[in-house]
Formats: C-alpha cells, structure tokens, sequence
C-alpha cells in the first residue's frame, strides 16, 4: 500500500507517521509538506528512509500534486493545513490558500487517478459551539466560528461536492482536541508547559471555562487506521475521547503535575468569537468500525508532558525566535 500523506512533518501527521509504519511494515509514504512555521523535519527522524521519501512542497500547486499522486498512491490522508485559530483570525489569506485551495488540487489529483480512499483530517470546531449539555454528531449543521473552522468547514463542503458530483471515494474526519509528543509550541498545552517550566505567566483566555474535549494522538492515529482499513466512502466519523475540560482545569492539571503553583495562571483579554464548548458523539466510529479511545487521559497527559520535559531543545528554538520577534 502507497500512501500520500500531506502535513506530515507536523504535530499529528508526524504522530501519524511513525506509527502507521509500525503497524504495517510493508506500506511506503510519501510525505508532502510546505514546512511553514509549524512543519518541522525533527518530527520525522528515525524513519526507516526506503519506506518514506519526503518532498517539500505546497498541496495548493496542482502540477506537484498530480505528478505524485500519478506515481500509483492508494490512500491520501490530508493533514495539511493552517491550524492555529489565533492566527486565521490576524490573517485568513493563508487559511483560505492551504484549507480550502489546496483540498480542492487534491480532490482534483484524486479524480484524475486511481486513488482508493481520500481522507480528509477535519475538525469538531467546524460544529461551532455548544452551551453546557449535549454534543454533536455527524448530521449535526455546520457553523463554523473562526476564520480557521471556517475554512476547514468549507473543504468539508468541496469533499462531500466531490463524493456526490464524482463519485471521489470520499471520507472525512473530524476530531476533538489532540495533545501528545511534537505539538507546536504556540498551542494551549504546550503554552502552559513550556511557560510553567520557565516560571512564566500562563495565559489563559477569559474566564478559563471555556469547555474542550481532549484526545491523546496516538488514539486519533488508531482511528485513522481503522477509517483506512474499513471506513465507509462518502461517510463523516466523529472522533473524540468523551474527556473534557475547561481550560482551567486543565492549565491546573499541569501546573500540579509540575509542582509549580497555580498562581502563575494569568487571565488574558478573550480570544474574539471564542467558542464555549465542543464536544462530539463518537457513537458511530464505535459502531460501525469497532474502535475505542484507549489512552487514560491523565496518564497520557502525564507522559505528554514528561515528553516535553525530556526534549527541552524542543522549546529552545522557539523561545529564542519569539525573542527575535519581540526585539525586531
Ligand atoms: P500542525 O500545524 O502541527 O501541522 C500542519 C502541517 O501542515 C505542518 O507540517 C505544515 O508545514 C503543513 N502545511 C501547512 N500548509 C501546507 C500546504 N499548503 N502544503 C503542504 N503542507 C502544508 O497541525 P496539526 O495540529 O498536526 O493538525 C493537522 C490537521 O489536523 C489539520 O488539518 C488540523 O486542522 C486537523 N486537526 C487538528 C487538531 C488538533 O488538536 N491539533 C484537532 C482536529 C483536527
């Protein structure tokens, strides 16, 4: 099986990698990625190299991406993507260009060749918000609130389009909140680590309440096995673990692993259409495909942040750019 994973020098496709070549040891991957910011190659050390071949470049320029999906690809998985909310909401230029125009060059690449499954990595967010009660399930309407959900809710959009127009064996998955090894340090539970291990401000948007529910990587990157292996063309799976938190909670969980006082908690001005809660009914994926989160939430986020202790060179490079930054 030939594999075109897209976004795989970052967070959770790199998670992805490494564990999807472990499992089946005859399958080969190509990775297609930008390296922006948030791409980092250090994620993708120690792969076994004649399985892997790595090109560089954007899945918005068609002529790259229909010559290597030509090359006899059988499963896409489009992790590529602009993913930080606060930042689509500074620009949505780049949002707009990798979410919504890179997906439809793949979708086109995939028409044109005889690709297998195409799945596209999506998000809970493009759900919008939720009050106290509930969660949503795959039928549940779209309404996105950030720049960056809304983009990811419009490549939904094309993805089903190009199901239903052509047939295009069609998946798409959307997933609660990740946290695990190699996050970008610019995300909540990376922010609170790295900031906590310094005796830095932790910055916490709001009153902290607002709700997220949380998945260790590794249970995502299963069930994104199981959605190749027998997930349904045309079809959307919710993933999720059923574990939420407000954001409260959470910067306390870590500071308290990290015996460092919660004092250093720092309410901040609110981020602007801050979504209140997501969660999601991951009774379908159950169902139909026989998979289960299977990481305890606080062991996992134990061992998350032990990972990032035990790879302090991880936060150096980004501390001394956010420097730079602050002095240029
Ligand atoms: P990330 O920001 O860590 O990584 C994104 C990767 O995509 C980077 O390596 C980047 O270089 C690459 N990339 C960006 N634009 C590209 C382009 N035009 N062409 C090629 N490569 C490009 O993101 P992540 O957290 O690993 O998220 C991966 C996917 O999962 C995204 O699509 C995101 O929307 C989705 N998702 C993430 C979460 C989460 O909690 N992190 C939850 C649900 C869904």
């Amino acid at each position: 099986m030939k594999l075109l994973v897209t976004g795989g020098a970052g967070f959770i496709g790199s998670n992805f990698i490494h564990y999807i070549l472990g499992e089946h040891r005859d399958w080969q991957i190509i990775i297609l990625d930008k390296l922006t910011y948030a791409g980092n190659l250090r994620n993708l050390e120690g792969l076994e190299q004649k399985r892997c071949h790595f090109v560089r470049g954007d899945i918005a320029d068609p002529e790259l991406v229909k010559r290597l999906v030509s090359e006899g690809v059988d499963i896409i998985v489009n992790f590529a993507a602009e993913s930080h909310v606060d930042r689509s909401i500074d620009n949505a230029d780049p949002f707009i260009e990798s979410n919504i125009k890179g997906v439809q060059v793949l979708l086109e690449a995939v028409r044109h060749n005889g690709v297998k499954k195409f799945i596209q990595v999506s998000t809970d967010e493009v759900y919008g918000s939720l009050g106290l009660t509930g969660s949503f399930d795959e039928n549940s309407p779209l309404a996105p609130n950030s720049p960056y959900s809304a983009s990811k809710a419009a490549a939904d959009l094309l993805c089903r389009a190009y199901f239903k127009t052509y047939q295009l064996p069609v998946i798409v998955t959307r997933c609660v909140n990740n946290y695990g090894p190699a996050q970008y340090p610019e995300k909540l539970i990376p922010v609170i680590i790295n900031n906590a291990m310094n005796d830095k401000p932790v910055p916490i948007y709001g009153d902290g309440l607002n709700v997220r529910e949380w998945i260790y990587v590794m249970d995502y990157c299963r069930a994104l096995r199981e959605v190749i292996l027998a997930g349904r063309i045309g079809e959307v799976y919710n993933i999720g673990s059923g574990r939420e938190l407000n954001n409260l909670e959470l910067a306390k969980e870590i500071l308290t692993y990290l015996e460092k006082p919660h004092s250093l908690i720092q309410f901040v001005k609110d981020r602007p259409g801050h979504d209140r809660r997501y969660a999601i009914d991951n009774g379908k994926i159950c169902r139909e495909l026989g998979w289960r989160p299977a990481y305890d939430f606080t062991a996992a986020l134990h061992d998350t942040i032990e990972w990032y202790l035990s790879h302090s060179s991880w936060f150096e490079s980004w501390n001394a750019a956010s420097k730079k930054s602050l002095t240029s």
